[in-house]
């Protein structure tokens, strides 16, 4: 289950439910929409109950998300969903529970009064711990570990003191008994004005034109100019984008990221090298030699194991669709996936994609890719009861899995 927050509507002040998928929110009160944009991560705050206290926030890290690791000569992945205290304080509840689901979050602001502690803990070994890979990790095999699509937030629990015990500012029950606890938490409170979220009014930069798109959109569409934009540092910037046309009017677009990479630490200069190094059952293209080599995922959330296989199959086989500048008319399906989250993903598509693992694996750790270009395509589907069917590829995805993506 997500996470639910209320938020007051930036421009009346209404206040709207968000389901914490939601960066694209619209108030049923004034029909003004707003963009959510944090340059890190959102931050929440469980509403307190202690309403004359002096308010400390705890912080507490929030991921839900996939995890792959690739060891030996394996890729592994799962999907972690927890909460973390953000201490080293280990008198505290590690976890939050299922208190974040059962009640309504907020963001923070500047209205909201208290000290906000600081994050000590780092956060890539709470999610080694998490993802329960740290055993694979002391066999010193670990080749490779990467986070693909993850929410990552901050969700700060509201405690204040009494004399020697820290109470839980929600239950306003005692947590913990200990002497003079001011003394060892001042010491954690950030001094640092806490970044805040920023609201981006939804108009194209290019025309003016209101952008469309559904909640969980990482890019918005203008559908004036025909324009696509991803929120990057504060503000909205184009995204390169192509679409094959379908066969049937009724098609589905479903994007995809293709990243051109130069790749370094194996030797793969072009496409034909790819092919070679991972050991394709292909006959090579003679002009393959000239085409750079790309990495291919779907620009959308879903389990780990289609993510993987989906990427593996679009990138061997580097299909040159005849693809137009711009955007279908209609039947887009939302980019759920940013960008950089792709970019991330390129290593896993190179290891998965390798059969010949041992020209590949050995190098996992020192591989690096310069990115030459990066483009949105958005491939047409064909919808049937069950499943959305590619017809120049041969590949059905089943929609249960889609929508289940959505809630990852
Ligand atoms: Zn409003
Ligand atoms: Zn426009």
């Amino acid at each position: 289950m997500g996470l639910t927050i209320e938020q007051a509507c930036p421009q009346c002040g209404a206040p709207i439910d968000l389901d914490e998928a939601d960066l694209l929110i619209e108030c049923p009160f004034c029909n003004v929409k707003s963009y959510l944009f944090s340059n890190d991560h959102f931050r929440y705050i469980l509403p307190h109950k202690a309403p004359q206290k002096e308010i400390l926030y705890i912080p507490y890290l929030r991921f839900k998300g996939s995890v792959y690791f690739c060891h030996d000569l394996s890729i592994g992945h799962r999907i972690v969903d927890i909460t973390h205290i953000g201490l080293d304080f280990k008198e505290f509840p590690v976890s939050l529970g299922l208190r974040p689901q059962a009640m309504k979050l907020k963001f923070v602001s500047p209205d909201i009064d208290g000290k906000f502690l600081r994050f000590t803990l780092k956060a890539g070994d709470i999610l080694a711990k998490a993802g329960n890979i740290a055993s694979l990790q002391n066999t010193g095999k670990l080749l490779h570990r990467a986070y693909i699509g993850e929410r990552l937030s901050i969700i700060y629990l509201p405690v204040y003191l009494e004399n020697d015990t820290i109470i839980d500012a929600i239950l306003n029950r005692p947590v913990l008994k200990v002497s003079k606890p001011y003394d060892i938490l001042k010491e954690l409170i950030n001094k640092k004005a806490i970044r805040q979220l920023s609201f981006l009014p939804t108009l194209c930069p290019q025309c003016g034109w209101n952008l469309e798109g559904e909640r969980d959109s990482i890019v918005l569409t203008c559908n004036n100019c025909g324009s696509i934009w991803e929120a990057k540092d504060g503000k909205f910037k184009q995204v390169h984008a192509f679409c094959v046309s379908g066969p049937a009017e009724d098609a589905v677009y479903l994007p995809f990221w293709k990243n051109s990479v130069q790749i370094h630490g194996v030797n793969i200069n072009s496409f034909a090298d790819f092919i070679r190094i991972t050991n394709q059952p292909r006959i090579l293209g003679k002009e393959w030699d000239e085409v750079e080599m790309s990495f291919w995922s779907p620009a959308f959330k879903i389990r780990p194991k289609i993510f993987l296989n989906l990427s593996r199959q679009f990138t061997v086989s580097q299909k040159d669709f005849r693809h137009k500048e711009g955007l279908p008319d209609k039947g887009l399906y939302p980019a759920t996936l940013p960008l950089s989250e792709a970019q991330q993903a390129m290593k896993l598509i190179l290891a998965s994609s390798a059969i010949q693992k041992k020209n590949v694996f050995p190098y996992l750790g020192s591989i690096r890719f310069s990115i030459k270009s990066s483009s949105l395509l958005y491939l047409p589907f064909k919808e049937t009861a069950h499943e959305m069917f590619q017809q120049d590829m041969g590949i059905s995805i089943n929609k249960n899995a889609l929508n289940f993506g959505r809630q990852l």
